[in-house]
């Protein structure tokens, strides 16, 4: 079966074609397929026997709403996505006064075993493919009414490690006969995969790349984070810097606030000391607790961000969305996990 929704429009023709259907066929079914139709029938538009013959060979799998919390205290939604295979994954829906924004997952699991993460606790399952990446913000979009104008790939899985699949999904996204969001509407969040971080650099995408510190040394960014070891802070910052360089876009630094592991002055300091004379922006999450972790949220975050404001840099501290239903990424499906583990 062939992946219709995983191709551009250009491709999808060309598809066609061989089928002995028209150029404009493609454009038709295109915007049956962004509109979120969930099977071949409902193209009304098609004549039934090309409707039969797309039947027999394309693919058409929408996710259906394993579980889905809305909080009551914001409109946050989160939603648990079953794909076609029975794996599942989340997306959280935020509404802010600038739009609303739809937080995706790229992969099922994670591999990068970050210390304080639910999405890594039991591995990486599969990458998604650009198809489901894409119903993520089509169906987070159809289900609640909500038209996304942002997205971030801040959900479950490292995006740069679902690299080709990540740029397909960009150019999808941004296409106008499809959803029609432009790059800078959009946010990366990576965990620091250098090599790739350069890779994504030649692309000259406009979009935002978030990068999780969280550390500023590496004797605690290793501890925290695998993926630093052997690498270092040092080396990132390299990256992010030439990153800069390729894109003229500011790198948005994630800082999750741990309670006696990387709060401390020092540490703030450093962090200080590193991001100097790079264009830079500090976003301080507080911690989300996570059930199998024991690691707890910092009390001490107003004093870190203002010493690091004291030494010139830019810093916010992320609004809590969604605090009544676990949205932070990974943790519904590691709640789902868990009930289906016990029956
Ligand atoms: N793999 C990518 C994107 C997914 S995680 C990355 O590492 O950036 C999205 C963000 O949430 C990352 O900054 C991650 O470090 C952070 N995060 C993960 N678990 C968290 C928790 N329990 N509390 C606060 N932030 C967390």
């Amino acid at each position: 079966m062939v992946d219709i929704k995983s191709m551009t429009e250009e491709e999808l023709a060309g598809w066609l074609k061989e089928l002995g259907e028209p150029a404009f066929r493609a454009k038709q079914i295109f915007k049956w397929l962004y509109r979120g139709a969930s099977s071949f029938q409902e193209m009304t538009d098609l004549s039934k026997a090309l409707r039969q013959k797309l039947e027999e060979a394309a693919l058409l799998a929408p996710p259906a709403v394993a579980r889905k919390q809305e909080s009551r205290q914001d409109g946050t939604i989160k939603y648990l996505w079953r794909l076609a295979d029975g794996n599942c994954v989340e997306s959280v829906l935020m509404r802010y006064q600038h739009g609303n924004t739809v937080c995706i997952s790229c992969q099922v699991g994670c591999r990068m075993g970050c210390a304080f993460c639910a999405s890594t606790i039991a591995g990486k399952v599969r990458d998604l493919t650009p198809a489901e990446m894409l119903d993520q913000v089509l169906f987070t979009q159809i289900d609640s009414g909500a038209p996304v104008s942002n997205i971030v790939l801040m959900g479950i899985g490292e995006p740069l490690d679902n690299f080709n699949t990540v740029l397909r999904f960009l150019t999808l996204v941004n296409c106008p006969d499809g959803l029609n969001i432009g790059m800078r509407h959009i946010s990366l969040s990576t965990c620091g995969l250098v090599e790739q971080i350069d890779k994504l650099a030649r692309h000259r995408l406009q979009l935002t790349l978030s990068v999780s510190l969280h550390a500023p040394d590496d004797e605690t960014r290793s501890r925290l984070m695998p993926v630093n070891r052997g690498v270092g802070v040092e080396k990132l910052l390299g990256a992010c810097r030439r990153y800069f360089d390729q894109t003229g876009r500011r790198i948005s630094y994630e800082y999750a606030m741990i309670d006696g592991v990387n709060d401390d002055g020092w540490q703030a300091d450093l962090l200080a000391k590193r991001l100097r004379g790079a264009p830079a922006h500090v976003n301080l999450i507080p911690l989300n607790e996570v059930e199998e972790s024991p690691l707890k949220p910092s009390r001490r975050v107003a004093a870190f961000q203002k010493r690091l404001e004291s030494q010139g840099v830019t810093v916010t501290v992320r609004r809590k969305l969604g605090g009544d239903i676990d949205a932070s990424c990974g943790q519904l499906r590691r709640k789902a996990m868990r009930e289906d583990a016990h029956g």
